[in-house]
């Protein structure tokens, strides 16, 4: 399996590639070549999460890996998760389920997709004998994952920009009390765009790093993310029926990448009813699926942050997989305008996803009140991110058949703030989470309007 760029000037890429150079270099996303099809049956033969990660793996990996290599990196990817099955399906009626995918070492489900990532990456890095810098930027999970994904692998040194924001302090905690010689947690006294902006300065200018060193990618373009979260959705979906019914998802999302794992699982033979792409405020995504318009506004502040997004980064690979049937002229026409032009495509090419698609946007005042009535009335504590996509089932019942999941993408404990405000009392803290509350902070204060990020990392590789 090769992979190709959705705009159209970066093609015949092996995974390694890919995963290695992360966005391509037409400025497009990686797709791969096909859709590899799974045997249903052979999935309902297999019995752990690694074993269906074992079969779903390889189909986007034999371009650089054999199988038998894989499947021991696979052996040793997922790690410090608290639930020995990774992932724990907890039904709240008949026809409702959460999906709890939090029990992994950051407590959200950004493990699954990281922890994939950094065990190719450091295979890739120890079979080529050459070190990388991972640098990115963070609203609140993707950093303390990519931190502690890439934290015990020696040739790699990570470099965080942490944003002036609303994240909540345990999420900045989990990355300032790693204390390892290869992890630089940076505050950078900005906003998060801030912060992306000098992220993309230092993939053009590249100078701070060693000859032959990688530059890695960790944000959630990166293809290697999505085949970890595709094998979740396969296994919940065994785990859930069997394939027997077509499920509903109802993902709560920002940059489109767990959606987008959700619709590649079902190209690759998932039965799937409906996805239900679940936004908070910053509802550029249900301002598409609902009118078409989809126009970049000013990101708001709202209580599920790691959703606070003005455009979403993944929806590119939507557009040229489903609406485009993969014509990357047209892509790389549309997203050459894009965010100067809105993009609005033909009435009879946009109509194409309705009857897969269902989206709302749920508001902060809606998001405590959902968190509310579970609690009250099945008991059950959700985040706020969490209670975005179950708000989205209540107010979309009525066109919704079939069993229902909704993803669990945080763990409550997170968010203590808006626990409190909900009136929530909770007393189970993962151990992960409350290893971190009493630990020193450490971290550095450098500036994102001059040079002092990348004289740092100089400095500091
Ligand atoms: C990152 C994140 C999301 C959004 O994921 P996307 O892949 O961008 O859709 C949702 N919830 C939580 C808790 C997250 O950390």
């Amino acid at each position: 399996m090769l992979f190709h760029s959705t705009r159209g000037n970066d093609n015949n890429k092996t995974f390694e590639e890919v995963l290695m150079q992360g966005l391509a270099d037409d400025g497009g996303l990686f797709m791969p070549d096909s859709w590899p099809q799974v045997d249903l049956d052979h999935l309902k033969s297999l019995k752990s999460f690694i074993d269906v990660a074992k079969y779903i793996v390889p189909m986007y990996t034999d371009s650089s890996f054999s199988k038998d290599e894989v499947h021991e990196v696979l052996e040793n990817t997922w790690h410090d998760f608290e639930e020995k099955d990774y992932l724990k399906i907890v039904d709240i009626n008949k026809s409702l389920s959460v999906l709890e995918l939090f029990h992994g070492p950051t407590a959200a489900f950004k493990d699954f997709g990281l922890q994939l990532a950094a065990a190719f990456f450091n295979k890739t890095l120890v079979d080529q004998n050459k070190t990388a810098i991972v640098f990115g930027a963070t609203s609140g999970d993707t950093g303390s994952a990519a931190i502690d994904a890439c934290k015990e692998f020696r040739a790699i040194k990570s470099f965080i920009l942490i944003p002036d924001g609303n994240m909540s302090e345990i999420q900045r905690k989990q990355m300032t009390t790693v204390d390892k010689s290869n992890v630089f947690p940076i505050l950078a006294s900005g906003t998060f765009d801030d912060c992306q902006d000098v992220v993309k300065k230092g993939f053009k200018d590249r100078s701070f790093l060693k000859d032959s060193q990688y530059l890695l990618a960790v944000n959630s373009i990166n293809w290697v993310r999505i085949i970890g979260q595709i094998c979740y959705y396969f296994y919940a979906a065994l785990k859930a029926n069997e394939f027997s019914k077509p499920l509903n998802f109802s993902v709560p999302t920002g940059n489109f990448g767990n959606v987008f794992a959700c619709y590649a699982a079902s190209k690759m033979g998932m039965p799937l009813s409906k996805i239900i792409v679940a936004v908070n405020s910053n509802d550029i995504l249900h301002r598409f699926f609902k009118d078409n318009d989809y126009s970049k506004n000013k990101v708001s502040e709202t209580i599920s942050p790691s959703m606070d997004i003005s455009v979403a980064s993944n929806f590119e690979r939507l557009i040229y997989d489903l609406y485009l049937d993969r014509d990357s002229d047209k892509c790389s026409n549309l997203y050459s305008k894009f965010p100067t032009e809105s993009i609005r495509l033909d009435e009879d090419i946009w109509k194409k996803s309705a009857s897969l698609f269902l989206s709302y946007s749920i508001d902060d005042n809606s998001t405590f009140k959902c968190m509310k009535t579970y609690f009250e009335n099945s008991g059950y504590i959700m985040d706020p991110h969490t209670a975005v996509a179950a708000d989205a089932v209540t107010k979309l019942n009525d066109r919704l058949e079939n069993n229902t999941i909704i993803l669990a993408t945080a763990h409550p404990a997170k968010f203590p703030n808006a626990l409190e405000k909900a009136g929530i009392n909770l007393t189970n803290v993962p151990k992960n989470l409350q290893k971190v509350l009493n630990k020193k902070e450490i971290s550095f204060k450098l500036s994102p309007f001059d040079n002092s990020i990348f004289e740092f990392i100089k400095d500091n590789n």
